[in-house]
């Protein structure tokens, strides 16, 4: 795969400065948000100013933002119906954010999206939503779900999620008809959280598009939500991206943007630049990296790759044209 060259350090000025412009000229594209679990457990609306969040809309499109996965997380005490019944208050909080404020749209297809306006798809962070029964995929997708995984860090009826520590195994067999489900409305499947048994046989079986849609690099952090080096090249090999997250204790090190940097010029070094990303995980960690306080700060990290010698080439594909290329190929199928 080819790697791009190597461009000299820059000073940190003129890298925010070359951020800035890339911001204005790319697509932004972030793979995971729990802004709506944070707003329906803050009694906050969706769509306006939210300073008191990580993310909210008018922020991410002031630095370019074209797309935004929303999760619809539960936590992993919340099961069955409980955990439909959650999933649809989250859902219920877009649809009255968008009715009563706007300023986004909530995309079926990446090529419905409008230049300018921040886009919105939802995802699945663990299939428990589907309270067990595959058969509710349909209707979820009907209500603008477009990317699935099937655990969070559990146990659930699809797989284990990776701290299952009771010897974790992979698909079950209500996994292998959720896939089977996804494949036929063309979702895109998120190996994210899944214990390594699964993320191997769910890479196996499932014939659509795949993705990491937060996670960073083991041989820069150890840590079990990173991938380690045959990961990435399998999630290259299938066309996927892998999106970089903002959590200090999955960056390692510092914690910091420089430290960022290592893992995506790892990925790339691995994997080429086609599995660049980001998957911030925004309002879904509980820290963040010194100098980044929120969206608004996305051209700082930017900023960091670049000074760190990543080319205009990968930092573009990374900000959002390796999502785009994933989301717009996965219609292409249809
Ligand atoms: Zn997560």
């Amino acid at each position: 795969m080819q790697v791009p060259g190597q461009a000299t350090s820059v000073s940190a000025t003129a890298a925010l400065d070359r951020a800035r412009a890339l911001h204005a000229a790319c697509p932004v594209v972030d793979g995971h948000a729990d802004t709506l679990d944070r707003s329906l457990d803050g009694h906050l609306a969706f769509g306006g100013s939210q300073p008191g969040l990580h993310f909210d809309v008018p922020r991410f499109a002031a630095i370019g933002g074209a797309l935004q996965f929303l999760s619809l997380w539960v936590p992993g005490d919340v099961t069955g119906d409980r955990a439909l019944h959650r999933a649809m208050r989250l859902v219920g909080v877009l649809r009255e954010g968008l009715r009563r404020q706007g300023g986004f749209s909530i995309l079926d297809r990446i090529k419905d999206r409008i230049p300018g306006v921040p886009g919105v798809m939802l995802s699945f962070e663990g299939a428990d939503p589907l309270a067990d029964d595959p058969k509710l995929l349909e209707a979820f997708h009907a209500l603008g779900v477009r990317m699935v995984s099937l655990t969070w860090n559990g146990r659930n009826g699809f797989a284990d999620g990776l701290l299952v520590s009771d010897r974790p195994s992979g698909l079950t067999r209500l996994g292998r008809d959720l896939l089977r489900r996804m494949a036929d409305l063309d979702m895109v499947l998120d190996l994210a959280h899944i214990a390594e048994p699964g993320f191997w046989d769910a890479l196996d079986a499932y014939p659509g598009r795949v993705v990491v849609s937060h996670a960073n690099a083991r041989a820069v952090c150890d840590h079990p939500r990173n991938m380690d080096d045959d990961q990435i090249r399998a999630i290259a090999e299938r066309g996927g991206v892998i999106g970089t997250v903002l959590y200090p204790r999955f960056i390692g090190g510092e914690g910091d943007l420089a430290t960022l940097a290592l893992h995506v010029q790892h990925l790339q070094g691995v994997g080429g630049h086609g599995v660049l990303g980001l998957g911030a995980d925004l309002d879904g960690i509980s820290a963040l990296p010194a100098g980044f306080e929120g969206v608004q700060d996305l051209p700082r990290v930017t900023a960091a790759l670049l000074e760190a010698g990543l080319d205009e080439t990968a930092v573009a594909a990374w900000l959002g044209g390796n999502w785009l290329r994933v989301l717009s190929g996965a219609e292409e199928v249809a």
